[in-house]
């Protein structure tokens, strides 16, 4: 008998395997198409200085409205194109879409767009920035690309060799996530970083944890110390936007002042988020 139930549990754990292999082919076939025929869309959240409330960056999400799944996270979806092998093109889609887009944003907002690791190993992601740049028209210094510390960890001098590259062009480069990884501080003296992004967790945790305060005085610190803007992302109330703004922090970027949304609906005119203007 426990030899049967054994072998029906087998089954069973072998049955949940096959449906989730299943569930993620079919996944991947649907991210196959919906890149091929374009239905992956940009949308846009601002940054905005913590001082003015103005808005000095937007940065370029990639959402997937999946038919039957609805909203898939760029969270979920984006591994699976570095997977496929998709994420050169998926890459390339984003720079040109938002290029494209912020040229028709007033001249003193910037555009900042994320990077896979990987386009820094195979695409010739030199190539495809200058070319979003020159056929939309946007000057490079209007452009960031945020990378995380992911980049820095590949070996050998390919990721640093490209970061100078995109400098020497006038194109900033942010550190993304700041914080949750090995975050060494040699990285941020090695490389010529334009901006810090404390992560969120950070900020999550600010109001009733006495370290990620500590930590986030530290990352201020230091960034006003190399010259380099810092960024605080995931802020979403009121007491932490005048933390962050009195601990001298530069830039904000949260549910707070916008959430990631079709380009049309970022409003450049609004210089403090209703929630300030309540206050
Ligand atoms: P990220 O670059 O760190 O982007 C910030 C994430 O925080 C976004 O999630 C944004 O919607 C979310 N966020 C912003 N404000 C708040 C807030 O106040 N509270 C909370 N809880 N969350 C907030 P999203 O859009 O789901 O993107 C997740 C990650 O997926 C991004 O993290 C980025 O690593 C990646 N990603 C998104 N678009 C692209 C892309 O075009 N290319 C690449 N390579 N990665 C992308
Ligand atoms: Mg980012
Ligand atoms: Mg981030
Ligand atoms: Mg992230």
């Amino acid at each position: 008998a426990a030899k049967a139930e054994r072998r029906g549990t087998c089954r069973s754990f072998e049955l949940r395997m096959d449906e989730a292999a299943q569930a993620k082919s079919r996944l991947e076939k649907d991210l196959r198409k919906a890149v091929q025929d374009g239905d992956l869309e940009v949308h846009y959240q601002p940054l905005v200085n913590l001082e003015t409330g103005q808005i000095e960056c937007c940065e370029a999400l990639l959402r997937w409205h999946h038919a039957e799944r609805g909203h898939v996270s760029p969270e979920v979806f984006i591994p699976l194109a570095e997977e496929l092998g998709l994420i050169d093109q998926v890459g390339r889609f984003v720079l040109n879409s938002a290029c494209r887009e912020a040229m028709s944003w007033p001249q003193h907002v910037r555009l900042s767009v994320n990077v896979s690791p990987l386009q820094f190993r195979n695409g010739n992601l030199l190539s495809t920035v200058i070319n979003a740049l020159s056929s939309s028209g946007l000057v490079a210094e209007r452009l960031e690309l945020e990378i995380t510390e992911a980049v820095l960890m590949e070996r050998g001098p390919r990721p640093a060799a490209i970061i100078r590259n995109l400098r020497a062009f006038g194109i900033g480069i942010s550190l993304d996530d700041f914080g949750t990884g090995y975050s060494s501080l040699s990285y941020l003296l090695n490389y010529p970083f334009t901006k810090i992004k404390i992560d969120k967790s950070f900020i999550l945790n600010l109001q009733r944890e006495a370290n990620s305060r500590a930590v986030i005085r530290a990352v201020i610190g230091l960034g006003r110390s190399l010259g380099v803007t810092v960024v605080a992302e995931g802020i979403e109330r009121e007491m932490e936007r005048e933390y962050l703004r009195s601990e001298g922090c530069t830039q904000g970027q949260g549910f707070l002042f916008g959430k990631p949304g079709p380009a049309a609906m970022v409003d450049f005119q609004s210089l403090l988020p209703r929630a300030c203007n309540a206050a």
